[in-house]
């Protein structure tokens, strides 16, 4: 009998050492009384409280960040009722004020009868582990706005405009007002590249995507690079008269900029053409043939000799 007892003795010392050596914090709480039983000496390391003031589950769910608190708590208050093992993420909070992420892998403890004797579980720091996932997240966000931006120029690319024109397409439709869209070809860029390289080409690009910005200021106004030295202004809520005055302030500021343009058929300076459509969609419309008409439309200020704006 005595030496089983320190058999018994020496082997729960040696659990005893294992459990306090590593980096999980061990901890267990008698259900009956929601007290701490034990707690592992490394939560002090870990949050600077000291081992002996986690006495009750109160002390656990006071130490936690307020946003956390009451999804943590129920959940494991509801996963340990019936009965079930469970991890829970949530944000610690260190005596010195600052938090940290843990993660509470929990294991429920029955009595013979099913009912729930007491629990115990392991904290892990996941406060590496979170850093990265939020780096990621951050990656994430980050080449979504990307992939719906125009690399060279920092406007919108065509498959942003894509989602924009049906949003303010169905807008339109919805609320019988007129939208207008805008397509601006700059004139003789072939030209322009041949005489000034590429390079500058893409400079100059850059330059007009800046300004057609200047010329629609209205909050949901939008340009878009629509391809090569094209770009597309959509309208909402703006009829002909307006859309015509906001075309006119794209060729006004682009010949006011003075980008000089040896190689182009028509001026010394840069100079683009524009097409323009205005419509109040009927709901059963496609957006499509809109587009195409002000593409069409383009090509006809091209046709009439280029540096203009053709609106029929
Ligand atoms: P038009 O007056 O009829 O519009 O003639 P254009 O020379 O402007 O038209 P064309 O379609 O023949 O040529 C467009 C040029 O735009 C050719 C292409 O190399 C150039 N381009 C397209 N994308 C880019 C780009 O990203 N950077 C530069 N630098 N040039 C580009
Ligand atoms: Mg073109
Ligand atoms: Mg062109």
């Amino acid at each position: 009998m005595a030496i089983s007892d320190s058999k018994l003795e020496s082997e729960s010392s040696v659990y005893k050492t294992l459990l306090e050596s590593t980096r999980a914090i061990p901890w267990r709480i008698d259900w009956a009384t929601m007290q701490f039983a034990y707690i592992g000496p490394q939560i002090e390391e870990l949050l600077g409280w000291d081992q002996s003031s986690w006495v009750t589950v109160q002390d656990w769910a006071d130490r936690m960040h307020p946003e956390d608190r009451d999804w943590a708590v129920n959940f494991c208050v509801a996963q340990s009722k019936a009965g079930v093992d469970h991890e829970a993420d949530y944000r610690a909070l260190k005596k010195n004020g600052d938090y940290v992420w843990i993660r509470d892998v929990v294991h429920v403890v029955r009595n013979d009868d099913g009912s729930v004797d007491s629990l115990i579980g392991f904290m892990f720091d996941i406060s590496e582990r979170k850093r990265t996932e939020e780096q990621l997240a951050a990656l994430r966000r980050e080449l979504e706005e990307l992939s719906f931006k125009d690399g060279l120029t920092g406007v919108a690319n065509r498959r942003r405009f894509d989602v924009v024109m049906e949003t303010e397409w169905a807008n339109a439709c919805r609320n019988k007002q007129p939208i207008s869209l805008l397509m601006l070809d700059i004139d003789c860029f072939k030209q322009y590249n041949d005489h000034y390289g590429h390079l500058e080409g893409d400079q100059c690009l850059k330059r007009v995507a800046k300004l057609l910005g200047l010329a629609a200021t209205r909050p949901r106004d939008f340009v878009a690079r629509f391809g090569g030295e094209e770009f597309i202004l959509v309208l909402p809520d703006t009829n002909e008269t307006e859309a015509y005055k906001i075309a006119s302030r794209c060729r006004e500021l682009i010949a006011n900029e003075h980008i000089p343009h040896e190689g182009s058929d028509i001026s010394k300076y840069l100079t683009a053409s524009i097409g323009l459509s205005t419509l109040i969609p009927e709901c059963a419309d496609e957006a499509t043939p809109i587009i195409e008409q002000t593409d069409r439309r383009m090509y006809q200020a091209k046709q009439r000799g280029r540096n203009t704006i053709v609106n029929d």
